[in-house]
């Protein structure tokens, strides 16, 4: 799903200073893979996320995701990726949410932008993440963890391949946190969604096939586990 080679992302800071935050990083993912990203504050695990999602380009190196390479993509290609092949879910979603508008209303933003209404579609899918009572409430009306889950259903409308989680669990309580664990495992096992999370949270490492530690920019080591997920 994922083949990242020599990947680099250097940036300008007023147009001097170079940070270069990912150092000829190497990453293969399989499809249908869960996998976690670890690694210190600083160490590009959120550049690489952005890279991967097409919310940036890299400077120089390899990056193909579902046979399409990132580096060549015209600008209407990268908007299409980000639409079609691509779901995001970050810490504090409050970005992406509408709040004067209905959780139904946000769920069918990205499939009207996609060019399709799906009505049924965005309910569907605010059912699954436990919110079918909340359908016609204002995203203010939503608590944070609520909110968390609608971001999550969004994320999900186009029905992407290929799922990208920066710190999901970081920013809610135990029983959200359990909730979007229960929904990445369906996902990851029933759906097949290959899923990479950024996260320092041990319960949500614990779950994955395997986990790659970020230093420097660069991968460092990695650990493989079982599929926990299997076991229950
Ligand atoms: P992590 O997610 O592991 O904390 P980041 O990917 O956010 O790390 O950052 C990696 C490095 O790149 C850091 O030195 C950070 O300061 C720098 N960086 C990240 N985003 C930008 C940006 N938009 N402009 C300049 N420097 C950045
Ligand atoms: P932090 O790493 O400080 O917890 P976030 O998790 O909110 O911050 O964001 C992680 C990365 O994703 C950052 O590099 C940020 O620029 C990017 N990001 C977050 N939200 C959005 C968004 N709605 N659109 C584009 N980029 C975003």
């Amino acid at each position: 799903m994922i083949e990242c080679k020599n990947l680099v992302k250097i940036y300008k800071v007023d147009n001097e200073l170079e940070v270069m935050a990912l150092q000829g990083l190497d990453l293969t993912v399989e499809k249908g893979e869960l996998m976690g990203i670890i690694g210190s504050s600083g160490s590009g695990k959120s550049t690489l996320l952005n890279m991967l999602g097409g919310l940036d380009r890299p400077s120089a190196g390899n990056l193909i995701v579902d046979g399409q390479s990132l580096l060549n993509m015209s600008d209407k290609e990268l908007v299409q990726y980000k639409l079609q092949t691509v779901g995001f879910i970050w810490q504090n979603n409050a970005r992406n949410l509408i709040p004067y508008l209905t959780a139904r209303q946000n769920v069918e933003l990205p499939m009207l932008l996609n060019g399709k209404r799906k009505k049924a579609r965005a309910i569907e899918l605010l059912e699954m993440v436990g919110l079918g009572h909340r359908l016609n409430n204002r995203l203010s009306e939503l608590s944070g963890g609520e909110q968390q889950r609608v971001a999550i259903a969004i994320a999900l409308a186009n029905q992407p391949k290929l799922l990208l989680a920066d710190e999901p669990t970081g920013n809610v309580d135990t029983k959200t946190a359990d909730i979007i664990l229960d929904l990445f495992r369906y996902l990851n096992n029933e759906l097949g969604v290959t899923i990479v999370i950024v996260t320092h949270d041990m319960k949500l490492t614990k779950k994955m096939d395997r986990v790659v530690a970020i230093r420097d920019g660069k991968t460092s080591s990695e650990i493989l586990r079982r599929k926990f997920f299997d076991e229950q």
